[in-house]
Parts: C-alpha cells; sequence; structure tokens
C-alpha cells in the first residue's frame, strides 16, 4: 500500500502558554525541517487497504495551489467493508471489553497526538492550509483534552433506579452500535476527536468520513489509533467524496448515528438519509453568523483584540467566527478606527513558516467566494472600513475586509462567509443590539463585551445561540458543550451532553409482586 512522504516543520513549544487567552494559544516555534510518512489507503480493520478500484483523489496545498498528494478515495463498498468491520468489532472483541480500558485507550490516543504533534501541525498546515503554531497551540491540545476527559467517562455511565407498582425498574444506558463521524476541514482532528472520543467512551464503533481537502491529519491519526491499541475495527478512518463516501455512511442500514459538522445544505441531506433509510439518530453541527456585541461600558483594548481574533483566527474559516459586530454608538467611531488597523496588521505567508500570522484559505471556490462577497458589498455602496488590497502570490490567499455601517439585510450581514470579512453596525439600545443579534437564522455562538455583569446575564439570556461568550470569543473546553439552536443545527459536541447522544436508553422492570397463577 502506497505511503507517503511530506516535510514538515518541526516546533518547540513555549511551555504552558496556551491559556487563559486565544492569543497565547499560538505556539511559538522554531524552524526544525523534518519529513513524516503517512500511510495513503483507507483504514479499515486496522489495516490500510486500496479503495475499490483503486480510486483515488488528488489533493493539493493550498499555499501554492499545486498537487500535495493522492490519498484512496472510498467508495460505496468500501464503506460498507468498513460498517462490517466495525458490525464485527462491536458484536466480539470491543462489545466486551470493560469500560475502564476503552478509557485507557482513549488516553493513550491523546498521549500519542501529544507527542506527534508536531507532524499533525505539519500536515493540517500542508493540506489545510492551517498556521502551525494554531493548529499545535489550539487544536491539538483541544483534541487531546476531549480524548481526556470523555476516556473519564467510559467507566461512568450509569442509569436510575426507579420505583413502579410491580416493583422497581432500572435503567441502563447502552451504546447505539456502529456509528459515523462526518468532519470538515477547517479544523479537522479537533473536530473527529470530538465526535471519536464520546463514541469510543459510549462503547460504540466509528467510521470516520474525513474531509476530502484535507484529509492528511485522519491517515496519521489511522496510524496512531492501530499504536494505541484499538481492536481492529473499532475505529475505521476513510477519505472520499461527501457526495460518495459520506452519503453512502448516511444511508447505511446498520449506521445507527451520523455526527456530521459542515455546511447547512449538507445536513439537510444527512437528515434526508435518515429518514430515508433506517431513523439513525443525527447530530448536526452547522454553521453560523456569530453576532459581537460590543457595549460603550467594555474594556476597549479586551473587545479590540477578541473581536480582531473572532474574524481572522484560521482566516475566519471558523464556524462560531464572530462576522456580526455590533458596537454601541457612543464608542463606535473610536472602535472602527482601532479594529481596522489591527485586522490590516498580517503577515502573509507559508502556514509552516513561525513569522506567518495570514494563511491561505482551503481552495480556489473559497477564496473566489469570499472575494465576491467583498465586490458585492462595494458595488452595494456599502461603506468599506478596511479592505485589503488583493494578495497577488501563488495559493489561495484573501486580505481581511471589515464594511462598516452595514445594513441588515446586505448579503454579508446575513450570509456565512467562512473568511475574514467582517460586518460591523452600531446600536443605540440594549434591546436593539439584542435583535439585531437575533435577526439571522443561525445560532451558533455569540459574543458579549460589558463590564456590566447585570447586563452580561440580562443580555446572554437573551440570545439565541448555543453558546455565549463574556467579554471573550471562541475559547472552547472539552467540559462545556458546543452546538447550536436554529438552523446551526442540533446536538452538542463536548460536554457531558455529548455522551447521551451516543447512547440509547433501556429500562428494565422486576415484577416482584407475589406470582399469580
Ligand atoms: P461541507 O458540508 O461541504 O462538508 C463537510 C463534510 O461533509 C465533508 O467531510 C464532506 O465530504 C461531507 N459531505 C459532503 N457532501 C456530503 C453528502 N452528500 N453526504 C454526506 N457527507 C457529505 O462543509 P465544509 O466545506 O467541509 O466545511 C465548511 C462548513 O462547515 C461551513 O458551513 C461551516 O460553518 C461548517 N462548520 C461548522 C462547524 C460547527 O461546529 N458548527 C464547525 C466547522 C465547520
Amino acid at each position: 500500500m502506497a505511503t507517503l512522504e511530506l516535510e514538515g516543520i518541526g516546533g518547540k513549544p513555549v511551555a504552558g502558554t496556551y491559556e487563559p487567552d486565544l492569543a497565547s494559544c499560538m505556539i511559538a516555534h522554531t524552524l526544525t525541517p523534518y519529513s513524516t510518512v503517512v500511510n495513503t489507503g483507507l483504514f479499515i480493520n486496522n489495516a490500510f487497504v486500496p479503495a475499490a478500484g483503486g480510486s483515488t483523489l488528488q489533493i493539493e496545498n493550498p499555499t501554492t495551489g499545486k498537487f500535495l498528494a493522492t490519498v484512496s478515495a472510498a467508495q460505496r463498498s468500501d464503506v460498507d467493508a468498513a460498517v462490517a468491520a466495525a458490525k464485527a468489532a462491536f458484536e466480539g472483541p470491543w462489545g466486551t471489553l470493560p469500560p475502564e480500558k476503552r478509557g485507557q485507550l482513549l488516553n493513550k490516543l491523546a498521549d500519542l497526538i501529544e507527542r506527534d504533534a508536531d507532524d499533525l501541525a505539519s500536515l493540517e498546515a500542508l493540506d489545510a492550509g492551517i498556521l502551525f503554531g494554531e493548529s499545535k497551540g489550539l487544536h491539538i491540545p483541544q483534541a487531546a483534552a476531549t480524548l481526556r476527559y470523555f476516556a473519564g467517562w467510559a467507566d461512568k455511565i450509569t442509569g436510575q433506579l426507579l420505583r413502579i407498582p410491580q416493583g422497581h425498574a432500572y435503567t441502563t444506558r447502552d451504546p447505539l452500535g456502529v456509528c459515523g463521524a462526518i468532519v470538515p476541514w477547517n479544523a479537522p482532528l479537533m473536530i473527529t476527536c470530538w465526535k471519536l472520543a464520546p463514541a469510543i467512551a459510549a462503547g460504540n464503533t466509528l467510521v470516520i468520513k474525513t474531509p476530502e481537502a484535507a484529509p492528511l491529519y485522519g491517515q496519521k491519526l489511522a496510524l496512531l489509533v492501530r499504536e494505541a491499541g484499538f481492536p481492529p475495527g473499532a475505529i475505521n478512518v476513510l477519505c472520499g467524496l461527501g457526495a460518495v463516501a459520506g452519503q453512502a455512511l448516511a444511508e447505511h442500514m446498520q449506521v445507527r448515528k451520523i455526527s456530521f459538522t459542515g455546511s447547512p445544505g449538507v445536513g439537510r441531506r444527512i437528515l434526508r438519509a435518515a429518514a430515508d433509510t433506517n431513523f439513525k439518530k443525527v447530530t448536526l453541527e452547522l454553521g453560523g453568523k456569530g453576532p459581537s456585541i460590543v457595549f460603550a461600558d467594555a474594556d476597549l483594548e479586551n473587545a479590540l483584540f477578541w473581536t480582531t481574533l473572532g474574524i481572522t483566527a484560521n482566516n475566519g474559516q471558523v464556524c462560531a467566527a464572530g462576522s456580526r459586530i455590533y458596537v454601541e454608538a457612543h464608542i463606535y467611531d473610536s472602535f472602527l478606527f482601532a479594529f481596522a488597523e489591527r485586522i490590516a496588521n498580517y503577515s502573509v505567508g507559508n502556514p509552516l513558516q513561525p513569522s506567518t500570522t495570514k494563511g491561505p484559505v482551503i481552495n480556489a471556490a473559497q477564496k473566489e467566494k469570499i472575494l465576491a462577497y467583498i465586490d458585492k458589498a462595494k458595488a452595494s455602496s456599502i461603506r468599506p472600513l478596511s479592505v485589503g488590497e488583493p494578495i497577488v502570490r501563488e495559493g489561495h490567499f484573501v486580505p481581511n475586509s471589515a464594511f462598516a455601517d452595514v445594513p441588515e439585510d446586505a448579503a454579508i450581514m446575513r450570509e456565512e462567509i467562512f473568511g475574514p470579512l467582517a460586518s460591523i453596525a452600531r446600536f443605540t439600545t440594549e434591546s436593539e443590539a439584542i435583535a439585531k443579534a437575533n435577526s439571522t437564522e443561525y445560532g451558533l455562538s455569540a459574543a458579549i463585551f460589558t463590564n456590566n455583569v447585570s447586563r452580561a446575564g440580562r443580555v446572554s439570556s437573551q440570545i439565541q445561540a448555543g453558546q455565549v461568550t463574556i467579554n471573550c470569543w471562541g475559547v472552547l473546553h472539552a467540559n462545556t458543550p458546543f452546538g447550536g439552536v436554529k438552523q446551526s443545527g442540533f446536538g452538542r459536541d463536548m460536554g457531558e451532553e455529548a455522551l447521551d447522544s451516543w447512547l440509547s436508553t433501556k429500562t428494565v422492570k422486576y415484577n416482584t409482586l407475589p406470582s399469580r397463577m
């Protein structure tokens, strides 16, 4: 089976600096050239195998826009094979494994991910264009923390004891069986672990469909799964096209749950596929159009720091991006001036280089989509606050941009762009800010900046979103649930609540009355 050798740049982390804010999540690193080897096959039953008919897909490096690697592309029959392997594991060795052993395996996987963080961060930089420092400083620690958090849950899954007229009943919370995880490209390892960790802690087996634009992390993860000692079939990793491999997984009669993160359009298809087949459980983490509300009583420096990060982190390719910024009238002009200055300050380059603060977006289509939104806003005479010059170099680079006084009905205020483009508008009253924040069909996340604790509580209670951050943006923790309301989807990743979605409750009733003839 083919292997692929890729060159990366190893880093030396600055110890203990990734809490408490996202800025220091960026691990400073030194340039240490090295290469890493991944297998390019499908990972089924702990073995790398070619796809049916030798199907492959070619991936590109968004930094150059050029060919990077060829990997196997799963076909429907490969999905069948992976599901069969996962079913055999569930009904065999995996199903009888003591729960604490599942926890140990998850902890071991976390150890290996931390050990090979340089490889994983380099792979995410190479095919997804994610800054090495951001991947290593934020995504990889988050992935490992999530594995450890759910490792702790594996032997603490309990039920209830209930009284009934006939005697008593108890409930058990049982695994669902074979489950599927379908993952996007923007933080692929971290999002995979948000699904893998609770699925495995709960006792399920898993087939992971990695994103076709950025699958290399998954090829490496598969090696680590095997090294950690997971039995064959417990975790299977397939790269493949969404419309082929993803669709086949969503339609599969033996798959009992799909956990999906991605776009609303594909989310709809998955829900439809579940309804048309076996009513498998579905959780959907879809996009967002996150509002950030900056009140005049906020610490302005702090608000500027987080709102800037909220639209520039990962080039705005973040579902929770703070892409709508509402600023109270008293401080509107001073905020605009400082915000424009900050977002114009970046260093474009290769995401593997320590000095780079802006890498490429994922592909040409994403670049064109972002530039089209900028052109449309300009054509509609929306006030350009800071519209960066086109970045003329090979690869898929876009400048940071912001527009001011953006009307509520403008496309850049309503639609998810998934790029570094902020839409800013003013408000004068608290109720106006809340109404504007709630005015889209999305409801993933929101940020509020104020030093008034009563206001923070009052406003957050009225915001329609799965999570609200006060005086910060985007902070993630394995023990806090993450997900959306409205068209941002349903179900949660992380936190105790996520575990529930990978379990099914069974009630057992005892008749302890004297027996009747
Ligand atoms: P996408 O929906 O195009 O693809 C996501 C995954 O679904 C990929 O693995 C893809 O191969 C697969 N897929 C595509 N068509 C499919 C089909 N017919 N059946 C089954 N699977 C299919 O999204 P993307 O372009 O990879 O990511 C960007 C989108 O994801 C944005 O809309 C963003 O907001 C969203 N997103 C949401 C979150 C969240 O937590 N809410 C996180 C990251 C990204």
